[in-house]
């Protein structure tokens, strides 16, 4: 399906897992995707060769969502590359776990950053940009519906952050007709889950994980143009996990 042509879409974190799956959802779609990496150039790099080969327009910043700096840049390049800017996906994002006596500032300050601070000044970025239906959706986490681990006190609260986010940012934008929704998964099959995943499976109501291209294909909806009367929502994508 080619629905989206002359359309373009930047993609925060589209290296790997569910980043890399909405890139590539989004470029059969039609759309030209930019995406940012941090500290895998080499996956990058494969998945714009992939792209490329498949007939499609794709491009890959290295910017570092915890540096607004490199948030603006990631932006104006994505921009300049492809005269303009339809669609964002807001999906870097960092888990680190331990119980409350063990959480650093450090490791609470970096979550901060990318999870939350880097979310919003990536929407405000892109806002900029957007023309009169464009898109905006935020990866959440269905940890923000409810917890379920010890040890995760900081990433549920960074996700519920996002959450609420949204619907103040959905207000901003709506006379402006961009949507803005955050889409929040269950347990993923990705790199964030290494050495987890029968475990999570196990507790699964579907006794399975989700795949990227699952929450991909919701991604997808939310950047296409039946989506456009939904705004300022969270859609859990969990198997049930939550219920
Ligand atoms: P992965 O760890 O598999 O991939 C993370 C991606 O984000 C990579 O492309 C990585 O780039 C990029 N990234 C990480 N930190 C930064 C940063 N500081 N600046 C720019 N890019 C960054 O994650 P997942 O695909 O599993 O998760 C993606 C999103 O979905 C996250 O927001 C996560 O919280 C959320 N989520 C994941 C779930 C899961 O079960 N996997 C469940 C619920 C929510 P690089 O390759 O360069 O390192």
């Amino acid at each position: 399906m080619q629905n989206e042509k002359n359309k373009t879409a930047l993609v925060f974190g589209g290296s790997r897992g569910i980043g890399a799956a909405a890139v590539e959802r989004l470029a059969r779609e039609g759309f030209a995707v930019a995406f940012t990496y941090v500290s895998r150039p080499d996956a990058a790099e494969a998945l714009v060769e992939k792209l490329t080969a498949a007939g499609g327009t794709a491009l890959a910043i290295q910017a570092d969502s915890a540096d607004p700096a490199a948030i603006r840049t990631a932006v104006e390049q994505a921009v300049a590359h492809f005269g303009g800017l339809d669609a964002v996906v807001v999906n870097a994002g960092i888990l680190r776990m331990g119980p409350i006596e063990s959480v650093s500032l450090e490791e609470l300050d970096q979550m901060l950053a990318i999870n939350v601070r880097g979310v919003f000044l990536a929407i405000q970025a892109a806002a900029v940009h957007l023309p009169e239906g464009g898109r905006i959706i935020t990866i959440g986490s269905n940890t923000a519906v409810r917890t379920g681990h010890p040890g995760t006190s900081v990433y549920q609260f960074t996700k519920a952050a996002v959450a609420a986010m949204v619907k103040g940012i959905a207000l901003d934008l709506a006379a402006r007709d961009i949507t803005v929704n955050n889409v929040q998964p269950g347990p993923i099959d990705t790199d964030m889950n290494a050495g987890a995943i029968e475990m999570l499976a196990g507790k699964s109501p579907m006794r399975r994980v989700g795949s990227p291209a699952e929450i991909a294909g919701l991604i997808a909806y939310l950047a296409g143009p039946e989506a456009g009367y939904m705004t300022g929502e969270s859609i859990t994508i969990d198997g049930g996990w939550v219920l």
